[in-house]
């Protein structure tokens, strides 16, 4: 009897997933790009506090100026324009794309105005010759799902605010902190960085195969 050649399909029978991944925090060093932006607009130091989330309260900065303050800087093309990813991140998003995932990259950037963030955001990308599926906009994350038409069992996310990760747990993804500064405390799987989040979507792949 003649052996059979595989189908195209067999031969990618590994489970792929469909990445949300956030970009601020998880891709864009946005916390380090602030300090440096408003320090220089200030002309005073800032020091980073790593430990809070709202950094900028130790500087007097209320949550109203600082979207303020964010949206001048993207308008100024300095934050969310100028500043290279993570340094893990270029081959990480290679290597997880090379291995069949598609990545979406979700975020809440239009707080800063949409069309100025998307513009930021795609300029961003393409400079750094970071390739994704998609740039989804989204105050509520999980409203992506429905957008992209995406089945919640076949998708992982990656957020650096753990209230985010809640609520893709809450829709149904396997959902992953990165916790880039080592400051979370809570019961979530977390990862230092993206390199390691793409170590844990090629674990889960493989399991998945068995
Ligand atoms: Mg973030």
């Amino acid at each position: 009897m003649r052996s059979r050649l595989p189908h195209p399909d067999e031969r990618s029978a590994q489970t792929t997933y469909d990445l949300l991944v956030d970009v601020d925090g998880v891709l864009y060093p946005f916390p380090e790009e602030f300090t440096t932006y408003l320090s220089g607009r200030l002309g005073r130091e800032l020091r980073l506090d790593t430990t809070s989330w709202e950094f900028y309260e130790a500087w007097g900065i209320d949550a109203d100026s600082f979207v303020d303050l964010l949206a001048a800087g993207v308008g100024a093309r300095a934050l969310w324009w100028e500043g290279a990813p993570y340094p893990e991140v270029g081959r990480s998003v290679r290597r997880l794309r090379e291995a069949g995932h598609r990545l979406h990259l979700v975020t809440a950037r239009e707080v800063a105005g949409a069309e100025a963030a998307m513009e930021a955001t795609l300029h961003w990308l393409s400079a750094h010759d970071l390739e994704v599926e998609s740039v989804n906009l989204a105050l509520d994350k999980p409203t992506v799902l429905g957008r992209l038409g995406l089945d919640p069992s076949g998708c992982i996310a990656v957020d650096d605010a753990p209230h985010l990760v809640e609520a893709w747990e809450g829709a149904g993804v396997h959902s992953v902190v990165l916790d880039r500064w080592r400051s979370y405390r809570g019961t979530h799987r977390a990862v230092p960085d993206l390199a390691a989040f793409a170590d844990l979507v090629e674990e889960r792949s493989r399991n998945s195969r068995a």
